[in-house]
């Protein structure tokens, strides 16, 4: 899994959005604002996850679950909020894999950062520039 590419990863997830074996939901079936509320909702989730995790931190009571418990439901959660986010950004005509990239880069080298994702034809990979 390690190999994993955004453009294989969304690929499957639209397949499984759509598909009828999977949730049979069309992409163009929920607005941009639709997407969000999805997306933001996992995030949100995660947040009140973080927040236990905070009490965890602090020794405050309230939790019902382990702090191992937590930290698994922060990872399904923030996954949650990938997997929709993937969609959201398919909704728009857009692909993580060709937007996030340079957005990366550009922050990168605005900070001064010598390493960028973006590969040219001289190299493969990570490059310092
Ligand atoms: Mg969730």
């Amino acid at each position: 899994m390690n190999d994993l590419t955004f453009k294989a990863f969304s690929g499957l997830n639209r397949l499984r959005c759509e598909h009828s074996k999977g949730f049979n939901h069309k992409l163009e079936s929920w607005t941009l604002s639709d997407w969000f509320t999805a997306t933001v909702g996992e995030l949100g989730e995660a947040a009140n996850v973080a927040k236990k995790l905070n009490r965890v931190r602090d020794g405050v009571v309230g939790n019902r679950e382990t702090e191992a418990e937590l930290r698994a439901k922060l990872a399904a959660e923030i996954a949650d909020t990938f997997i929709y986010l993937d969609l959201l950004a398919q909704r728009m005509g857009l692909e993580l894999a060709e937007i996030v990239p340079p957005t990366f880069d550009r922050k990168s080298r605005e900070i001064g950062f010598p390493y960028l994702l973006q590969l040219t034809a001289s190299d493969e990979g990570v490059s310092e520039r």
